[in-house]
């Protein structure tokens, strides 16, 4: 991170505002934060631009996400290859970036997964970051894969266990939807206009053509986070913008059979 520090000043930081600060100063030694205060800062990009600027980072969760990830301790994401699928015949299993998640349980009753939710992260972090942020124990939360901009795909729950993805939630007159789905997020700010990329939608055509095939899950079964949350109205994603439509070509453009 030396190419962090552009100016070394053995003068105290300013050390009473957020732990970023702490982070911050603790890794560039002896950098002083001086600059204007950057708020809402959204990517890593932008936080190496800030740092390299030699202003402090402030005031959102996500920017504290940001230097936790990239100025602490890495999140230690192992890549694992992709590899053949679970039943003959059924599309392989892509890469992944593995960095496991305490947040999760034994899946109930038997265990057998039959639905697939999509969300979008509400953020602009990237899949590693997301993913870090889902190994700590006090998020409280996971999903099994995020799939980020770059088409990345990091798991965090095995398929064989349920993630804390879907909450308070009922589908098809089943409650506790984490009982029975795998939880797939996707890299993106939710607001509607944030693009899902083309790497994106081509990573999410691997990784569902391998679930789908895999757990010989339906199109019917195939929803969105919104659509199962209660109540009615407490989630809004994955936003109007996702295509369906460009996910499922692009999900049988790699098992024709997939969902079928
Ligand atoms: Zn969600």
């Amino acid at each position: 991170m030396g190419h962090l520090a552009p100016e070394i000043d053995e003068d105290p930081p300013v050390l009473n505002r957020l732990p970023i600060l702490l982070l911050l100063t603790a890794v560039v030694t002896g950098c002083a934060h001086r600059g204007p205060v950057v708020s809402n800062v959204q990517s890593p990009a932008a936080l190496l631009r800030a740092a390299a600027a030699n202003t402090a980072v402030v005031d959102d969760d996500d920017a504290v996400m940001a230097g936790v990830n990239l100025l602490g301790p890495a999140p230690q994401g192992v890549l694992v290859k992709a590899h053949a699928g679970l039943r003959a015949g059924a599309a392989p299993k892509p890469a992944i970036i593995s960095m496991p998640s305490p947040n999760k349980n034994d899946r109930p009753g038997d265990g057998k997964i039959d639905t697939l939710i999509m969300h979008h992260t509400s953020s602009a972090a990237s899949a590693e970051r997301i993913g870090g942020f889902f190994s700590k124990k006090e998020s409280k939360v996971s999903a099994h894969f995020t799939v980020g901009k770059d088409g990345h795909i990091v798991q965090s729950v095995d398929e064989a266990q349920s993630a804390w993805h879907a909450g308070v939630s009922s589908f098809d007159g089943r409650a506790n939807v984490n009982g029975f789905s795998i939880g797939i997020e996707m890299c993106n700010v939710g607001d509607g206009a944030d693009p899902y990329t083309d790497d994106q939608y081509k990573a999410l055509g691997q990784l569902v053509a391998y679930i789908l095939t895999n757990y010989n899950i339906k199109w019917a079964r195939v929803t969105g986070h919104k659509d199962v949350a209660l109540p009615k109205g407490r989630k809004d994603d994955p936003s109007l913008n996702f295509s369906y439509a460009r996910f499922k070509q692009e999900v049988l453009a790699v098992d024709p059979h997939a969902g079928m």
